[in-house]
């Protein structure tokens, strides 16, 4: 049994009202549940308060992004030690907004897998192919290659623990939701992937996914047999929508 998650990711929303009465209404909202967890990854400046509101709940919490570097001049980089000393347990990295915006490469990607790694935090590794790569007939070619960067750099092993999210770039913020058979056909293909390397970790290794879900299309993509949960966008802001996905795991 693998372990199964609904993960939402803000982006660069919230501010503190915002986020108390998000916040208040999904630690009322979510319980303890065997094998499920639930967790908000949350603007760095927010951190402190999902650490002071979430403590306790059911509810985990987490950052977007991690610098690349330790420390030192990196003027405007948050390291992945400084997210972990607010009792984070997520940090999202090689999302595609981070990819296609700020240049976030592949090899890029590898030195905050292994930074994030270093402090302690679950890293959820985002892999994804845009429209035209699809269109191509390229997607696995792509979600492999940025699954590869990582496991040739730190070694297949390090994706023990590690949480793995495809996330189409045509279905993100797009409304476009990849059908429960193009979800699974990409999942299978990258655990397949992660077996040919070692069979125990891809047993092991949850694969969310991520792209317009809502509370209305979230039951059937969650019944696919290689998809174990869900990284939540637009849906995660909404209190109900967050909610509602969270009840379809
Ligand atoms: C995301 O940003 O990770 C995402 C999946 O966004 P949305 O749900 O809005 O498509």
């Amino acid at each position: 049994m693998r372990n199964r998650f609904v993960i939402g990711n803000w982006k660069l929303n919230g501010s503190l009202s915002f986020n108390a009465g998000l916040l208040k209404s999904l630690v009322s909202g979510v319980a303890v549940s065997a094998g499920k967890s639930c967790g908000v990854c949350v603007p760095a400046p927010y951190l402190a308060q999902a650490e002071a509101m979430l403590s306790g709940s059911a509810v985990g919490w987490g950052s977007q992004d991690v610098s690349r570097f330790d420390t030192g001049a990196y003027t405007g980089d948050v390291s992945a030690s400084m997210v972990a000393d607010f009792g984070s347990r997520y940090a999202i990295i090689g999302h595609s907004e981070r990819r296609a915006t700020f240049g976030d490469t592949d090899a890029m990607v590898a030195d905050k897998f292994g930074q994030v790694r270093k402090a302690g935090l679950t890293p959820i590794l985002c892999v994804g192919e845009s429209l035209a790569e699809r269109e191509a007939n390229q997607t696995d070619r792509v979600v492999s290659r940025q699954l590869k960067s990582v496991a040739d750099r730190h070694g297949v092993e390090s994706l023990q623990g590690a949480i793995l999210a495809y996330e189409p770039v045509w279905a993100i913020g797009t409304g476009k939701t990849a059908s429960p058979g193009q979800a699974e056909e990409v999942h299978a293909f990258l655990r397949g992937l992660v077996k040919e390397w070692d069979e125990r970790v891809a047993d092991t290794l949850p694969i969310l996914y991520g792209g317009s879900v809502k509370k209305a299309n979230a039951a059937e993509l969650f019944a696919m047999p290689d998809v174990d949960g869900g990284l939540i966008g637009g849906a995660a802001l909404v209190a109900d929508e967050f909610l509602g996905i969270w009840n379809a795991l």
